[in-house]
């Protein structure tokens, strides 16, 4: 292959343009956007105000990829919290007893990730460069349309735009049959501050037991700051935020953030849907790839997405461009989040709540995106097992040394 040509550069564009570098003699990336002058969210990326953990399958992932990332991030303030390990986390059956696993998460500000990848990777972005169409027919596609009407050639045009992606559209003007898209509303909204809060509390999640599904969760970022979200039907008012937080199942979050200084204002989500476009099902022509959220999107409360990008990314780098292979990876974040119909049924149902310990335990082990962890049975105990003994919030929150 001569010359790769990918759309959008967010992460799994620019994951992407890695590994095709293995594969292809040229990788050019388009991107409509233009990246700031440091890590500060863009307009491009909406969801760069809210908070990005990357999970133990993407950690590992990206340092595959790109040996020494990891620790770049470290480097620049993301902070390491083993799961459950180094976690506060109230389950719909209780808390969690502290574990130390395998599983890590890593927690920052999504435009540090981005950053700090980027420039690791050295991949050259062609900024505010919009594709608006690709080139070729039902049977090949042969390059891209760009806003400016220019036209670029390529042996392989990859979609990387995002979960608001035109592809199918772009690929019915070639004549190519519809791509199956299936969108599974999540029910959730999400509201994001950030505030001034020291490094050394754990990752803190509340998770709902019942809907509508109220939860919120804190995590230190760089800078000794904390990113707060809550879920459900948030207000966006500062007394409404806290009261919110403070009728969580525990109100720990809000005990921590009534004392602390807010750093911005309070930033509403709600493109929160999961939605699965069936690419490796169309009569997809040849030289066409579509990665990341344009594929799969699923509700942010699983933290997947950037999982799903850097592992397929490393499924690129080894197979070389696959849809089948991009579609495993991003099939796995889909069936976690979404239920298949009961019989006889024919909706599919977002799980997104983790009210069962089962659900959640799921999550944290039975689930691809966090590999090999040896000990699961560890973390499975310390949620289910009738042999632990459930812990009170004030035992919970006193295996920290934070609390004490
Ligand atoms: C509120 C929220 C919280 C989230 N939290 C987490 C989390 O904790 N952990 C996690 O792993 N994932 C999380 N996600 C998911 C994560 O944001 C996405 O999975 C991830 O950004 C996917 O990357 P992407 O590169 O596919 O898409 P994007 O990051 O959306 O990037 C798409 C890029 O394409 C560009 N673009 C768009 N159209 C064009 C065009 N026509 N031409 C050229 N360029 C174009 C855009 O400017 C953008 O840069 C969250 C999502 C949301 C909404």
């Amino acid at each position: 292959m001569t010359r790769a040509v990918v759309l959008g550069g967010g992460l799994a564009g620019v994951l992407a343009a890695v590994a095709l570098t293995r594969h292809a003699d040229e990788v050019v990336v388009l991107e409509s956007d233009r990246y700031p002058a440091g890590p500060r969210p863009r307009r491009g990326l909406p969801q760069s105000h809210h908070n990005h953990v990357l999970m133990t399958g993407g950690i590992r992932a990206l340092d595959e990829l790109l040996p020494g990332v990891v620790d770049d991030l470290l480097t620049a303030g993301a902070h390491r919290r083993n799961l459950p390990g180094d976690c506060l986390i109230f389950s719909g059956e209780g808390w969690f007893h502290r574990v130390r696993t395998e599983a890590d998460l890593i927690a920052c500000s999504r435009p540090l990730l981005d950053e700090v990848i980027r420039r690791h990777a050295g991949i050259e972005v062609n900024e505010g460069v919009r594709a608006v169409g690709l080139t070729g027919d039902a049977e090949k596609v042969t390059g891209v349309r760009t806003g400016t009407g220019a036209l670029l050639g390529a042996d392989l045009v990859v979609d990387a735009t995002g979960r608001r992606s035109q592809a199918p559209g772009w690929l019915a003007a070639l004549g190519v049959p519809p791509v199956e898209e299936v969108t599974v509303p999540s029910g959730v909204a999400y509201a994001t501050r950030l505030y001034e809060g020291s490094g050394d509390v754990p990752a803190v999640m509340v998770h709902p037991k019942y809907s509508p599904a109220r939860g919120g969760t804190l995590f230190p970022i760089e800078g000794g700051r904390w990113i707060v979200t809550m879920t459900g039907d948030p207000p966006l008012d500062e007394a409404g935020f806290l009261a919110y937080a403070r009728e969580l199942r525990d109100p720990v979050i809000a005990d921590l953030i009534e004392k602390a200084e807010p750093a911005g204002p309070i930033r509403p989500c709600h493109d929160t849907a999961n939605r699965r476009r069936y690419f490796e099902n169309a009569q997809l022509p040849e030289g066409f790839l579509a990665v990341g959220d344009s594929l799969v999107t699923v509700n942010p409360v699983f933290s997947h997405g950037m999982s799903v990008a850097a592992m397929s990314a490393v499924r690129i780098a080894e197979e070389g461009p696959s849809q089948r292979a991009a579609a495993e990876v991003a099939d796995r974040s889909w069936r976690m989040a979404v239920a298949e119909p009961r019989k006889g049924g024919n909706a599919k149902v977002g799980r997104a709540v983790l009210s069962s310990a089962g659900l959640a335990a799921e999550l944290f082990h039975g689930q691809a995106l966090i590999p090999a962890v040896r000990d699961h049975q560890a973390v499975f105990r310390a949620m289910v097992d009738d042999l632990v003994e459930p812990l009170t919030a004030e035992q919970a929150i006193s295996q920290f040394a934070w609390a004490r």
